[in-house]
């Protein structure tokens, strides 16, 4: 059994340990088939899907509008808005005339950071 990682019984502490706790298991059997001899490839189809990844991405400015307007919204993947809000806050500062207009809602999902990623 894994220590559990969080910190109080409020249901978002619990919520986070449930997903560590699973997250664990995931990596334990990943372990135990890497070291029975299956191939990296094999193995990686127990891990769970909030893997950490690594992708490239190109666009045209009015994709990378649309894509971040969609994916910085409230109701996008909590996930998904860990990526695109840094990215919107880079690119506000990097193309000010570009994006300037997109707003960013940080108050109605106090702060857009969820806990287990900070
Ligand atoms: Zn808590």
């Amino acid at each position: 059994m894994w220590e559990l990682a969080a910190f109080c019984n409020c249901v978002e502490c619990m919520k986070y340990n449930y997903w560590y706790i699973h997250c664990r298991n995931c990596e334990s059997v990943y372990t135990l088939l890497v070291d029975q001899g299956a191939k990296a490839e094999e193995a990686r189809s127990v891990l769970p899907n909030s893997l950490k990844t690594e992708i490239v991405m190109t666009a045209n400015v009015r994709q990378w509008r649309k894509v971040l307007q969609l994916r910085t919204a409230i109701a996008a993947h909590p996930q998904m808005r860990q990526v695109a809000v840094p990215l919107l806050e880079i690119f506000k500062k990097e193309m000010p005339a570009l994006f300037e207009d997109i707003k960013i809602d940080y108050e109605t999902n106090n702060g857009y950071l969820i806990p287990w990623a900070q």
